[in-house]
């Protein structure tokens, strides 16, 4: 059978219509898919809008300032890729004079723009002929043609996008990738795919040997770590308390209640007594009013648990955090952990 074949006739027949398959535009497609690699596309759409909404072209998103961008980001995660994408809008303007590259070797250079990005957008723009391999990709290759090298390994890596590129069709390979990357989201889906209905089904390793599930494989299981942050909702003469988060890791620049990490889960009485607690509060006189239900994160290396505490200060308070009304709150990037608590909790709003 001819794969490729297959599968684009597959995806006449099924492909969603979605807003960046309308379109050429390099700039547009690639918000979609920098979007589209932290989120599925039924919650990417709304974010996709948003960000044509404020930022029209790659110039508005150049111009914007930080702090917007990360808000409108605010609830995918990963907030390196928004740094990346606003950083990326100001090489283009400076390197490209403001004309969004549609080549591989051009597109490369951007910041955050790896192989599989470079290669979908100047596939699908220009019909390089360069071959795209995601999470899709793996699945559907590692099931169809039986590959067995593990998907998290280097000599596995080179081994599916050196299948990837033999099977692209080369005369409509933006067709093709498109194609493959729709079967692997709708059809070839992780758990329990409708292989009944499955066009490749006749020709599929993976449905022959019953390997499905087995398929692809992965070598690590990732390593999380647990966190503990306890969060100060302070309350003071009608304002409350944040600061930005600082340096590397999780979360950079985005803003939070004033925090305190410990090593591990800290009962209000004990925590109360640590050095960090005794610094932010000093000689100020308050209450403790609500110690909130824990709430557990799961990010990809990290568990984090938080506790909201709320604390009313009464007399002066001698502090270098950042003082705001509340509903100056909305106006902040802010991790999703911070305005899901928010939004549960309008009581901590007087
Ligand atoms: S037959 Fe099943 S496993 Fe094979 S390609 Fe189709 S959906 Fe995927």
């Amino acid at each position: 059978m001819h794969f490729s074949k297959e599968i684009t006739g597959w995806y006449h027949q099924n492909k969603r219509d979605l807003p960046w398959r309308n379109t050429v535009n390099p700039y547009k497609i690639w918000l979609s898919e920098v979007i589209l690699q932290q989120t599925r596309v039924v919650q990417g759409l709304s974010y996709y809008l948003k960000f044509i909404e404020h930022f029209p072209s790659v110039q508005d998103l150049a111009n914007a300032k930080e702090e917007q961008v990360l808000k409108l980001w605010q609830g995918l995660g990963y907030y390196s890729r928004a740094r990346n994408l606003h950083f990326a809008a100001k090489q283009v303007l400076e390197t490209f004079n403001g004309v969004f590259p549609t080549s591989y070797s051009d597109l490369i250079t951007l910041k955050g723009v790896g192989d599989y990005s470079a290669s979908a957008i100047s596939s699908f723009c220009a019909d390089e002929k360069q071959a795209v391999v995601d999470g899709n990709v793996y699945r559907v290759l590692s099931r169809f043609f039986g590959i067995e090298d593990a998907i998290d390994s280097t000599s596995g890596k080179k081994a599916f996008k050196k299948l990837a590129e033999e099977v692209l069709d080369n005369r409509q390979p933006g067709l093709h990738n498109q194609a493959i990357m729709e079967f692997g989201a709708l059809q070839c889906v992780p758990k329990n795919p409708t292989c009944e209905k499955c066009p490749l089904q006749n020709s599929c390793f993976a449905f022959a040997n019953s390997k499905i599930d087995s398929l692809p494989r992965k070598d690590k299981k990732t390593k999380q770590r647990n966190r503990y942050f306890n969060y100060l909702v302070i309350h003071h003469k009608n304002s409350t308390y944040i600061e930005q988060r600082i340096g590397k890791g999780i979360w950079e620049n985005l803003y939070q209640f004033p925090l305190i990490e410990s090593v591990k889960k800290t009962v209000i009485d004990n925590l109360i007594q640590t050095k960090e607690w005794e610094t932010i509060f000093k000689n100020s006189s308050y209450n403790i009013e609500t110690v909130h239900v824990d709430v557990k994160h799961v990010l990809s290396h990290q568990i984090i648990y938080a506790t909201f505490i709320e604390v009313e200060v009464l007399g002066n308070f001698d502090t270098s955090y950042k003082k705001i009304n509340y509903h100056e709150l909305e106006q902040f990037p802010v991790p999703v952990i911070i305005s899901n608590f928010i939004e549960r909790s309008p009581s901590i709003i007087p």
